[in-house]
């Protein structure tokens, strides 16, 4: 099935919430949800009541949206965390932060995830020193990720580096050096979008 390619607003607007999709833009009073604050299409200002399975469908959607990811792989990640020990909604979204798109964005080497998959997409970081083009790939405690050799040297990343970025805990990042280590798996606690994994859980245990 081919990826979304339509415009990141409507997204957000379907939502009814900032997913923060188009970088520097989302801050703005450009942002699509801050001008129109209703959802998308003929009866996106109706009023409507929403079942509970509409509520689990939504939470899903907003997550989906918020990672750029399709039904099949999300539902691959759900059943892989299923299998883990522990809590299946926690390991659910620690299974998806560790995304080398996700673990780019949070290094702040994208304004957004979804510029971080396209700058992974074109080849742009290596991972333990090998060329990763793969944005689905996980990473590792212990793994480094960094801006590939003739890459580093763009403007690009240099002002992304200047600007800087609140890291998560679990990865330590040298800006001089445009890298940055895994140091521990994501808790919980560190994923700080507001995600009701719970609805997920149960819409797929139905
Ligand atoms: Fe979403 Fe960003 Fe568009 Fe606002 S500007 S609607 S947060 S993608």
């Amino acid at each position: 099935m081919a990826r979304y390619t339509g415009p990141s607003c409507r997204l957000c607007r379907r939502e009814g919430q900032k997913l923060y999709l188009k970088g520097e833009r989302c801050y703005s009073d450009k942002c699509g949800v801050t001008k129109r604050a209703y959802a998308p299409g003929q009866h996106g200002q109706g009023r409507k009541k929403v079942s509970n399975y509409g509520v689990q469908l939504r939470e899903k959607q907003k997550v989906k949206r918020y990672y750029g990811m399709l039904e099949g792989q999300f539902l691959a990640y759900f059943k892989k965390a299923e299998k883990m020990q522990g809590i299946t909604g926690d390991n659910f979204l620690k299974v998806l932060e560790t995304r080398l798109d996700n673990v780019v964005y949070r290094m702040g080497l994208g304004s957004s995830r979804k510029e971080a998959r396209q700058l992974v997409t074109h080849g742009h970081f290596t991972v333990n020193g090998k060329k990763v083009d793969i944005p689905s790939y996980l990473v590792s405690v212990g793994d480094v990720v960094a801006v590939k050799g003739k890459s580093a040297s763009s403007s690009k990343f240099k002002a992304m580096a200047e600007a800087g970025t609140t890291v998560p805990n679990w990865i330590e990042v040298n800006f001089e050096k445009l890298e940055g280590k895994v140091l521990s798996l994501p808790t919980r606690e560190d994923i700080d979008l507001p995600i009701e994994e719970h609805l997920i859980v149960e819409l797929y245990s139905k």
